[in-house]
Formats: C-alpha cells, sequence, structure tokens
C-alpha cells in the first residue's frame, strides 16, 4: 500500500554559518541557522518520509534541546527515517522536493544533493527529485531572510 507524507522547512539566512542544502555545502555569503546543520531540504524531507508512516515529526525525533544534534549533519536524521520505514517493513519509493530561495543559484548542486539524499535515504538518486525556484523577490525568502523547502515522500508499507 503507497503512503504519502508532506513535509516543510524553514532556516533563517544569517552570517558566520556554512551554507549547507542536501548535505552539500554551497558558496554563499550567508549559511542557515539552526541547532543542527540547519539542512532544511534534507528536514523537509526527513519530515516527509516520516509523515507517510504516519510518525510524529523530526523535532520529536531529534529535539533541538539535545546537545546530542547540536551542529549534527542532517544526514543522520535521514539515515533514521529511512531506518523507520524498514523497521514497518517499507520502502521508500520516491522522494520530491522543492527549494525556495532567491539566492544562491541552486541548479548546479542539485545532482551531488540528489547523491547525497539518495545515499542517507538507502534509495537510487534518480528517485529522488530535487527542485529549485525563487520567490519573485516576495516576502521573507524574497528578502533573502531565509530559505524554505518543501517535500513528499511515498513509501510503500504492507498492508
Ligand atoms: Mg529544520
Amino acid at each position: 500500500m503507497i503512503h504519502v507524507g508532506i513535509g516543510y522547512d524553514v532556516h533563517q539566512l544569517v552570517e558566520g554559518r556554512p551554507l549547507i542544502l542536501g548535505g552539500v555545502e554551497i558558496p554563499h555569503t550567508m549559511g542557515l541557522d539552526g541547532h543542527s546543520d540547519a539542512d532544511a531540504l534534507a528536514h523537509a524531507i526527513t519530515d516527509a518520509v516520516l509523515g507517510a508512516l504516519g510518525e510524529v515529526d523530526i523535532g520529536h525525533f531529534f529535539p533541538n534541546t539535545d546537545p546530542r544534534w547540536k551542529g549534527a549533519p542532517s544526514r543522520v536524521f535521514l539515515e533514521e527515517a529511512a531506518r523507520q520505514v524498514g523497521l514497518r517493513g517499507g520502502r521508500i519509493v520516491n522522494i520530491d522536493a522543492t527549494l525556495l530561495a532567491e539566492a544562491p543559484k541552486i541548479f548546479l548542486h542539485i545532482p551531488a544533493m540528489k547523491q547525497n539524499l539518495g545515499s542517507a535515504l538507502g534509495i537510487d538518486p534518480r528517485k529522488v527529485g530535487v527542485k529549485a525556484t525563487t520567490n519573485e523577490t516576495m516576502g521573507f525568502i524574497g528578502r533573502r531572510e531565509g530559505i524554505a523547502a518543501m517535500a513528499v515522500a511515498s513509501v510503500d508499507l504492507p498492508e
């Protein structure tokens, strides 16, 4: 039976932090602020996978008050979501995600992101869709105050 989950995440852009999206460090004047590496794309995908399982969200699995996750690479969150799928005897069918960022340009980094995300989730990178759009200069994303990501996950679970 195919189950679908949705995920959304946003982090603030600040100076003095690396910009990490989909596990790729992208050259930029600012980076995303957060307890972990603040990889909004990985977080949205983690929540989409957990959502497909009807599970609680990433913040419950990995509280930002827990020092274990301070500066943590978000790969561990993806790996845990994939492990939860495995515990249910399921498999991730595909992921699709969209990044919302006014800057920098993401396109050239997408193949590396897909590689990282697929590897963390234990699926073929071709089953991970990553797209990017600007917010046409509108709102907090348009003002470059933050970067958001949304994702859906399709998970095949036994009845
Ligand atoms: Mg987050």
